[in-house]
């Protein structure tokens, strides 16, 4: 049993204003939900993939992050995830946005989030995109190249510039170091040819790459940051903000964990960034908020038994399902994601496991979700779960062969709306003290 209601009845509810979701009966959690939503969603003919967005879990992801870190604001990148209850959700708790584009801009200035808590974070922007940006009083914007530093001064010379420096992350799949970042060898170049030009330069940004695995990386950008900043200063920048871009893991086996990051992330600000100087820090964490929130429900569409001979005879399977590398799972072919499902049905844990691949729908040899998977033996009909799957995911969906995308189901558990309840009176007693009566 759940209650689905539209949160626009509950009219002090501005965050997500509009959205159907369903407040899970008390004691009952996000993984008894999905498993209920698939069964009823079979029984009723409709085996489409679905996605189940539990948004209590990025309240405590917001509570997880100022309490790791709370000299550092953050700015969502929504790159990551734009889902519009996630952006509602973040808006409410506080978050600013890091955006990429024009319509990313476009999405969060319509939601009322004031320009000042935006930063344009792609230091490579168009020309149009810029004056948008200018328009509606989005100052904050990162560059790392005299070419954008001359685009800039000619669109939009009140831009507070921020310069991406490179970062020192040596992992395979961090490939962002080589397209964005300046090496701190050219910085002085960059900031003396924006002082000629009449640009102020702002801050300084960086970005440890997503699903950075290294807690040094942020500990030397940090430091490489602090000697930019210098060089700024000396050269009179008005340099008072810090970016440290995002890459903090977002569900809990993910190793080093975020409180690690954390730590290393505060020793490191503290030498190089003490408290009594006047810098604001931010950073851009993206799958960090999302991950964890979204549990994707996919069904198995067609079966195939294969027969491998190798010295002894064993039987494999191969399941299609019914969402796959040119939906939700592209980061699985980019190899920058390991996803590991559990089977939607209960079965006997005795039961004998065979080695089975999981494809998507479009019959595409690159369309493998997962290539090496013991599993029961399933059937047509079943449901496959995979956790984990809110970031990078919905994002980078195309439309090829045109499946559709899978719907969100939008939940709260019971604690968790409470909680929402509170904050929301709590912050509308801060934007309304006279209602305090
Ligand atoms: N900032 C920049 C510049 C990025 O390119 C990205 C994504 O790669 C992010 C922030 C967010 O990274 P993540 O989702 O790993 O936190």
């Amino acid at each position: 049993r759940d209650r689905t209601m539209d949160i626009s009845e509950l009219h002090t509810c501005t965050f997500l204003a509009g959205m159907n979701m369903t407040i899970l009966d008390k004691g009952m959690s996000v993984q008894q939900f999905v498993k209920q939503k698939s069964i009823s969603n079979s029984a009723s003919g409709n085996e489409d993939a679905f996605y189940v967005a539990d948004l209590g879990d990025i309240i405590k992801k917001y509570w997880q992050f100022s309490k790791g870190l709370p000299r550092v604001k953050p700015f969502y990148a929504m790159k990551c995830n734009s889902t519009r209850a996630v952006l509602q959700m973040l808006a409410f708790l506080g978050t600013g946005f890091a955006c990429c584009s024009m319509a990313e801009l476009d999405m969060v200035l319509r939601m009322g989030v004031p320009a000042a808590d935006i930063v344009f974070v792609n230091p490579c922007k168009q020309v149009s995109h810029i004056r948008y940006a200018a328009e509606y009083g989005v100052r904050k914007m990162t560059f790392d190249c005299e070419s954008e530093l001359l685009k800039l001064a000619a669109s939009y010379p009140q831009a507070e510039m921020i310069l991406q420096i490179v970062t020192d992350n040596k992992e395979p799949w961090h490939t962002l170091s080589g397209i964005c970042g300046v090496y701190i060898s050219e910085c002085e170049n960059l900031l003396k040819k924006a002082k000629s030009l009449n640009m102020d330069v702002f801050g300084v940004s960086f970005h440890t790459g997503s699903r950075c695995k290294d807690t040094h990386s942020f500990h030397k950008a940090i430091e490489d940051a602090r000697k930019v900043f210098d060089i700024g200063k000396n050269l009179g920048h008005q340099m008072r903000l810090l970016d440290i871009g995002g890459g903090f893991p977002g569900d809990s086996e993910s190793r080093p964990t975020f409180e690690k990051f954390a730590e290393v992330i505060r020793i490191s600000l503290d030498q190089s960034f003490p408290c009594n100087e006047d810098v604001q820090i931010i950073a851009e964490p993206g799958r960090f908020y999302v991950t964890s929130a979204f549990t994707a429900a996919l069904n198995i569409v067609t079966k195939k038994v294969v027969t491998k001979k190798d010295g002894e005879e064993r039987r494999q399977f191969s399941y299609v399902l019914n969402d796959g590398i040119f939906g939700s799972f592209f980061l699985n072919y980019m190899q920058m994601e390991e996803t590991w499902p559990v089977v939607g049905k209960d079965f006997d844990t005795a039961q004998e496991l065979f080695p089975s691949i999981l494809w998507g729908p479009t019959c595409a040899s690159e369309d493998k979700i997962v290539k090496d998977i013991d599993l029961p033996e399933l059937e047509m009909g079943d449901w496959i779960i995979f956790p984990n799957m809110g970031a990078y995911s919905m994002s980078m969906t195309s439309n090829f062969n045109a499946f559709s995308t899978p719907k969100i189901y939008f939940v709260f558990t019971r604690k968790m709306w409470t909680v929402g309840q509170i904050l929301k009176k709590e912050k509308l007693l801060q934007n309304h003290p006279q209602n305090n009566l």
